[in-house]
């Protein structure tokens, strides 16, 4: 079990998530959740070492932080993994992949509705996502 009820929002039930515990019911190959399991290509990603690394990607959206690290996130090597990454583990806060939070909500319904997320990744990659 990786989450537990806390309550409700809109008539859903609200999951509090464990982090770094992989969303329970995400569809998603061995390869892709094992390559998403490694710390390698986080340490490739452009914030690594950033000097506001933790800040920029959790500031309000439309502040300068946060297009500061949606600039970073455009040109980022490992933008796909880490989007996949927030998709699998709920992130809920923060930039991810260069999406903030509601900008994942159509990835994570579709997620939730059965969708498997390699499949999800590749159509975000050719724009259809
Ligand atoms: S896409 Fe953005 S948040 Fe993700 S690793 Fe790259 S710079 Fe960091």
């Amino acid at each position: 079990m990786t989450r537990a009820k806390t309550g409700t929002s809109d008539g859903q039930a609200v999951m509090q998530r464990l982090y770094g515990v992989p969303v329970e019911g995400v569809r998603c190959s061995s390869p892709l959740r094992s390559r998403l399991m490694t710390w390698a290509w986080r340490l490739r990603g452009r914030c690594t070492g950033a000097p506001a690394f933790g800040r920029w990607w959790f500031a309000p959206e439309g502040s300068k932080a946060n297009a500061r690290a949606r600039r970073l996130c455009a040109s980022c090597p490992v933008r796909q993994l880490c989007l996949a990454s927030a998709l699998l583990h709920g992130e809920e806060f923060g930039i991810w992949g260069g999406l903030g939070p509601r900008e994942r909500l159509p990835l994570v319904r579709r997620l939730r509705d059965g969708a498997r997320l390699d499949d999800l990744l590749e159509d975000w990659s050719a724009g259809a996502a």
